[in-house]
């Protein structure tokens, strides 16, 4: 049987950056069920259909087909065949992306591959819902999460390093609106799994965190 740890929590906790680190020391796989979500997001904006139509995007997503694969470690997503990794993280793809999940059509495709793919190896999955509904089985389920505060201020850093003009209340104000759609839709809420260990991050160190993670991880292991 696979050992698989679930990471959930809301939108800029750190999740993927320390979660990614994290498997590489265990030497395990790192998958980010936030990228699938977002290649769906990318081919209905890329055919025009309204992310918040709902009849659209599930009349459609049977025809994008979503897989991954491992290149040096690092998740690939392809979409209907295309490497589509440098599309996914704009703020754009964000939004639109947690419109269209909150759609039962687009949970269930995914969800199939998601556990597919624990089912077959080790991994540390991480998400919205890993915990509660992905891996309900999981050997150790992890909430990340931290102010929102310190999480706009945290993407504010990121996307100035990059170069990129952006206002700080506004991220904030955007990080709070998808974590509420994130949290009250009718399918697959973000909530913490009542056995989940609670980390808070906004007085940590992603360093901290990582070990954290691997201390909880060779506990269950
Ligand atoms: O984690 P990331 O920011 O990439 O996720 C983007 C969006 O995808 C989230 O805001 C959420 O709406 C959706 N998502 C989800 N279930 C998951 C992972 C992501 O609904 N397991």
């Amino acid at each position: 049987m696979s050992f698989n740890v679930a990471i959930d929590g809301p939108a800029g906790a750190g999740k993927s950056t320390v979660a990614k680190e994290a498997a590489k020391r265990l030497g395990m796989i790192y998958v980010d069920t936030g990228a699938m979500y977002r290649a769906m997001a990318l081919y209905m904006l890329r055919k025009g259909i309204d992310p918040a139509d709902q009849e659209a995007v599930a009349a459609s997503c049977g025809q994008a087909d979503i897989t991954i694969r491992y290149e040096g470690g690092v998740q690939v997503v392809l979409l209907n065949g295309e490497n589509v990794n440098s599309f996914l993280r704009t703020e754009e793809v964000g939004k639109a992306t947690s419109v269209i999940s909150a759609i039962p059509a687009v949970r269930k495709k995914l969800l199939e591959l998601q556990q597919a793919l624990a089912a077959k190896q080790d991994c540390l999955m991480d998400g919205r819902d890993i915990g509660t509904c992905v891996l309900p089985g999981a050997q150790l389920k992890i909430y990340l999460t931290a102010d929102s505060a310190v999480r706009a201020k945290r993407r504010y850093d990121e996307l100035t390093a990059k170069g990129q003009v952006c206002d700080l209340k506004q991220i904030q104000a955007d990080i709070e609106e998808r974590d509420d759609r994130d949290m009250h839709r009718e399918i697959s809420p973000l909530v913490q799994a009542p056995d989940a260990v609670l980390v808070d991050t906004s007085r940590k160190t992603q360093e901290e965190v990582v070990r954290q993670i691997i201390e909880l991880c060779l506990e269950r292991r």
